[in-house]
Order: C-alpha cells, then sequence, then structure tokens
C-alpha cells in the first residue's frame, strides 16, 4: 500500500572510474544488464521510477522510466543524481539504490517505509551486520522524505559531498538488513565477472520474488521463463578445439581479426587494371598493357598515363589503378594494347578493397556464437588453426513412471515403452550436449534419490520426465524438493501446465534439474520453451529460439490466459507467402502429431480465437540448434 507514495530513483550517473570509464549501469550481467536487474528488483517495491543517469541517456530511456541529469556540473557524486531526483519526485518519499546492486532486497522500501514511519524520522537508510563484524551503513540504499530537499540543496551549496553527511542534521535511521549480499554493489569488471557465477546463489524465491504477482500455481509461461533465464548460470569452461572441430560448438571468447581480409586492394574480374582518370568521355581509348598480374603475384610496375595492366582475379591492385575493366568489356584487347568505349564501366568499379571482409582489429565472430559452417571458412580466412569453445555442457537424463518399460522389455498389460528419453535425446544432441543417459528409473524413493544424485554429481544439467504432476502417485516430487532448491508450478500453458526447475546438490556438486511432464508431447514443448534457452545459456550460446509468422489457413479455437503450442505444417502457399495449418489430434500424449509436424504453432497468452487468414507465431523445426 505505500509503495505508491514512494518513487525510486536509480543513481546511474556515476563516471564508473573503477571500470575504466565505462557505464555501470549499462554493463552486460546474467543476460540482461545491471540496471535491468536493479529495474526488475525495484519497480514491485515502489510507484514511479526515475532514473539519474548522464550518458547514453537514449539507452536508459528504453527501460521506460524518465531519465533525469545532474543538474550540477562535473559529476559531484551520487547525492547530485539524489537532488535533481529530489526536484522531480512527485510523491512524498524517495528510495535511492545504485545501479550497481543487482541483488537488493526484496523488501527494501517496505522495511525502510515502516522505519522511517515508526521514528518519524527524515531519512531511513539500509545497513548489514554480518557475524562477528561492525554494522555497515549502506547511505546509497536510502528512503528521504521529499520535502527535505532544501537540507540536501544547502549541504551541496557549502561543498558537501558525503552520501552519509547530508542528513547530519535530520532525523535518520537506520535499518539493518540480515542479507549482506544483497547489498553487494560491483565496482570493478572483475568483479563483475567473478559474479556472473555467483560465489553466493540467489535462491529460487528470491529471484522468483522479483515477479509481480507470484503465483506458482498459475504461471505465466514468460515469467517461468524469466526466473529460470535469472536463475541459470553458465559453465565457463574453455578449451581450444581444431578448427573444424569447432563446428556446431559455442564460441567462447570474440575473435578479431589479426589482418585485414582481403589484404590487399584487388581485382573482383579478369581483365584490365587501370586509372578510373584516364577512362574516355567519350569515343575509344587504347591502352598500353604494360604487365600482367596473377593472383599470388603482385606486380611492382606502376602504370603511368594511358597503360594499364592485364589482371586476374584476386590479383593485387597495381599501384595508382583503382578500377577493373572486365575483359569481355573491351572492344579488343591482348597482352599488348587494349581498347575501351566511353561509359563501359565506371571509376572504382571491380576492385575489392583491402579489408572490405574484414579489417584488422574488428571482431570477426563474438563470443556466444554457434558456429556454423561459414564461420569456419571466416576463421580459416584469418588463418585461425584452433578456436576457444565452450567446454560441452553434461546433461544427465531418465524417464519415471512404474508403467515404463524400455526397448526389448516385454510390454506388459498397461505398459508403454518409454519414447520420451528418445526425443530428449535428440533434442540434447541436437544442442550439442554430452548426454548421459540414465534410463528408466523406478518409482522409489531409494532409487530416485539414488538417480538424481549420481545425476546431479555427473553432469551440469538433469532433465527428467514424468511424475512432477498434480496428484502423481509417486515420489519424484518429493525427492527432487529433499535434495535441493527446487520449486514446482502449474504454468499457463497447454500442453505441459507441470513443470519442475531448480538446482539440487549431492556431495558439493550442484546441478540445474529440469522436471519436464511425462506426456510425449508436453516433455518436447517444455523442453523447447524452457529447458532449451536454459541449456543454452548454460554453454554461453546466444541463440534464442527462431520465432517466425506464417498465415493460418483454418479457424483456431483458443482460451486467452494461457499459451497454447499446436503442432502445424507450413509450408508457401500459392502467393508465395508461408501457410500453416495443423496437424491432426492434437492431444497431449500424441506424439504423430508432432512427428508429422514441421513447426509448433505459438498461441500467446493474451491472444484468443485465431480466423482463418490471421498470422500466427509460428516455431519451425528444422534450422533448430
Ligand atoms: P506423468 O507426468 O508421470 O503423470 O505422466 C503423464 C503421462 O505420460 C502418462 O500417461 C505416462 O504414461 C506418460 N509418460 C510418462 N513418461 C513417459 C515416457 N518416458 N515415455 C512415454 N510416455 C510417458
Ligand atoms: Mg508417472
Amino acid at each position: 500500500m505505500e509503495a505508491g507514495l514512494i518513487s525510486g530513483l536509480i543513481l546511474a550517473g556515476g563516471r564508473g572510474s573503477r571500470m575504466g570509464n565505462v557505464d555501470k549501469g549499462l554493463q552486460p550481467f546474467r543476460s540482461s544488464t545491471m540496471v535491468e536487474h536493479v529495474l526488475a528488483r525495484l519497480r514491485p517495491q515502489v510507484g514511479p521510477l526515475l532514473i539519474s543517469a548522464n550518458r547514453n541517456l537514449d539507452t536508459y530511456r528504453a527501460f521506460g522510466a524518465p531519465v533525469l541529469t545532474d543538474e550540477m556540473a562535473d559529476f559531484p557524486g551520487p547525492l547530485a543524481g539524489l537532488e535533481t531526483g529530489l526536484r522531480h519526485c512527485a510523491t512524498p518519499y524517495l528510495l535511492t539504490v545504485p545501479c550497481d546492486s543487482p541483488f537488493l532486497p526484496p523488501d527494501l522500501a517496505a522495511r525502510l517505509f515502516a522505519a522511517l514511519q515508526e521514528h518519524d524520522a527524515d531519512v531511513a537508510y539500509a545497513a548489514t551486520q554480518e557475524a562477528g563484524m561492525l554494522v555497515q551503513p549502506h547511505p546509497v540504499f536510502c528512503l528521504v522524505r521529499a520535502d527535505r530537499l532544501p537540507v540536501l540543496s544547502a549541504y551541496l551549496a557549502q561543498g558537501g559531498r558525503r552520501v552519509d553527511g547530508w542528513y547530519r542534521d535530520l532525523k535518520a535511521v537506520e535499518v539493518v538488513f540480515d542479507d549482506a549480499d544483497a547489498f553487494r554493489n560491483i565496482n570493478t569488471l572483475d568483479e563483475l565477472r567473478g559474479l556472473e557465477q555467483p560465489a553466493f546463489p540467489a535462491s529460487l524465491a528470491q529471484v522468483a520474488s522479483c515477479i509481480n504477482g507470484y503465483d506458482p500455481d498459475a504461471l505465466p509461461v514468460r515469467d517461468a521463463q524469466r526466473i529460470i533465464r535469472e536463475f541459470v548460470q553458465p559453465v565457463r569452461a574453455v578449451e581450444m578445439v581444431a578448427l573444424r572441430a569447432s563446428l556446431g560448438r559455442v564460441l567462447a571468447r570474440d575473435l578479431v581479426s589479426p589482418i585485414n581480409v582481403p589484404a590487399h586492394d584487388n581485382s573482383a574480374m579478369d581483365g584490365y587494371a587501370l586509372r578510373g582518370a584516364d577512362l574516355p568521355q567519350d569515343g575509344v581509348a587504347t591502352f598500353k598493357v604494360v604487365d600482367i598480374v596473377y593472383a599470388g603475384k603482385p606486380s611492382a610496375v606502376v602504370p603511368g598515363p594511358g597503360e594499364c595492366v592485364r589482371i586476374m582475379t584476386g590479383g593485387v591492385m597495381p599501384a595508382g589503378c583503382d578500377s577493373v575493366l572486365p575483359q569481355e568489356f573491351a572492344d579488343s584487347g591482348d597482352d599488348v594494347a587494349m581498347t575501351v568505349r566511353a561509359g563501359a564501366i565506371r571509376a572504382g568499379d571491380n576492385r575489392r578493397l583491402a579489408g572490405e571482409d574484414l579489417n584488422i582489429g574488428s571482431a570477426a565472430l563474438k563470443a556466444g556464437r554457434i558456429i556454423r559452417p561459414a564461420d569456419l571458412g571466416l576463421c580459416a580466412s584469418l588463418g585461425f588453426a584452433e578456436i576457444p569453445v565452450q567446454r560441452r555442457l553434461r546433461v544427465a537424463f531418465f524417464s519415471t513412471g512404474d508403467e515404463l518399460r524400455s526397448i526389448g522389455e516385454p510390454l506388459g498389460e498397461g505398459c508403454v515403452y518409454d519414447s520420451n528419453r528418445y526425443t530428449i535425446y535428440g533434442m540434447l544432441q541436437r544442442l550439442g550436449c554430452e548426454i548421459i543417459d540414465m534410463g528408466v528409473v523406478r518409482d522409489s524413493p531409494e532409487a530416485l534419490e539414488d538417480a538424481l544424485r549420481t545425476a546431479c554429481e555427473n553432469a551440469d544439467a538433469i532433465i527428467t520426465s514424468g511424475g512432477v504432476s498434480v496428484g502423481a502417485a509417486d515420489y519424484t516430487k518429493q525427492v527432487m524438493a529433499q535434495l535441493g532448491d527446487v520449486t514446482f508450478w502449474k504454468v499457463g500453458m497447454r500442453p505441459g501446465r507441470p513443470l519442475a526447475f531448480g538446482r539440487i546438490t549431492s556431495n558439493g556438486r550442484s546441478a540445474f534439474l529440469f522436471g519436464l511432464p511425462g506426456n510425449p508431447v508436453a516433455v518436447m514443448v517444455s523442453f523447447y520453451f524452457f529447458a532449451r534457452d536454459a541449456l543454452l545459456q548454460m554453454m554461453g550460446a546466444n541463440a534464442p529460439l527462431p520465432l517466425l509468422q506464417a498465415r493460418s489457413s483454418e479457424a483456431i479455437r483458443k482460451k486467452p490466459g494461457r499459451t497454447e503450442y499446436q503442432r502445424g505444417i507450413v509450408a508457401r502457399s500459392v502467393d508465395g507467402t508461408p501457410e500453416v495449418r495443423l496437424t491432426g489430434a492434437q492431444g497431449s500424449g500424441i506424439l504423430r502429431s508432432m512427428s508429422e509436424a514441421n513447426c509448433m504453432v505459438v498461441l500467446h497468452d493474451e491472444q484468443g480465437n485465431v480466423a482463418a487468414g490471421d498470422m500466427v507465431d509460428i516455431l519451425p523445426f528444422e534450422g533448430l540448434f
């Protein structure tokens, strides 16, 4: 209720001098930027949001909050941001947080506000105390009565600059929080990198607290995706592999071009290199051929006026020449003389410029890229024999359910063959993971605990199927919850409502866990829309799902309020646009519908019925990593 009384001000106006003058708030951090983490945590706690920044204003504005620049000159520090913030504050209270505090506590505003009220104070600020240590105040995490602006202005006018000094004549209360890590701010690029793999990983509850109206029993797809994205950590281990072996792997570092490609201006055609200025304005001109240049054999000859050089494709352009007349454009030509008429080419034609493919010092490929055939060629053109790639992600998986039989076993009454392990195998293989197939695990607490522990000790991620739905008559959920920080969701989607997600620990090793539903279609849908992105993120890869649009050839019934994934066949229609139709029965157990499909039709939460001819989002299966 108090949130509406408080404006939130993010202090992002600093110079980032300890980070080499970068803009701290915009530093990449855990798949977004620092300031976005701060925004996400602050937004549910306050009413209006404000950002104090002095650079990159458009980037900050794009976050949707007014951006205020310091009214005082010369970067006088955070107090200048606070002063400007107070001037523009339309609520009775203002809460400040620094842009480099991505872990700020979810109850920051509430607790500071309560203390302010209780003590009838002007200012309340956060502090922490670690065992056996002195209380550590954090005066930039501070709730201020907006009408105290004149006190701050007077302090600044006297030359005061201390964040903990300006309120010395006001009533200030200190509020001690337990979680010192929540106030940890990030001052150097090394710290930032270190935290990408956090020493103190956030808890799922902490991550979920950033979601407005979080309800694990009715979680929209996008919120589930967001929690997973924020919780999952990349595995940072780099290995050098031979160029060919890097195909399909994730590039671990930017590859910077050590050379210009091409190294020299060269000819794009077989023909005659000449100076463009010598081309005839009208009529014809005859040039004397003074040398022949082959690819790889440059010539030292410098053609004079009215002279040219025969040149082969890829040959280095002779000094002074800027144009190539393709030999078929010459009126006549041999190794002695060449005649050209006006207008045959323009000056500058058919010359490839040095560095036009890649400039020395530029990033040829960015870290996070999944290496494709063209990239192999690009790396070869730069002379790279070995490529730094992320180590393969190890993923263990198993199926649960007493009714499941493995191929080769007799199929008893009421039993089914385990198909999920095969679809999961296929999807993981396509992602380039190292795979640990643990078979079917019996539905007993001991067997499940054993399997989860083994998986956890040997893999970075674990994928299970089955046993996570409501009322499932098995122990899967219970055992998962015992082994770590695991949450069980009912996601607003069809198929595939139940989903378990978290991290489990065994003998000092931990692994991220995805408990997918058992139904064969649901398992694939959940894999593609939840596990895939998370696994890619763990792999350090940058490869968002390629959602495209197609025209629906038919009407599709759809209830708003949940995301629906239907199996479709997309093809080129008569007018050339892609058109999609659904594959027959869409039941979540009907794997045939998945096999016949070449795409999934994605009908988003807010969408209602689709009319024939409407455009819909589709996820094509081919081209999926
Ligand atoms: P559950 O999520 O365990 O309640 O399973 C839902 C449905 O999916 C049940 O009909 C299961 O028999 C089926 N199912 C579960 N796991 C598999 C699997 N690995 N292969 C094929 N069907 C499965
Ligand atoms: Mg089951």
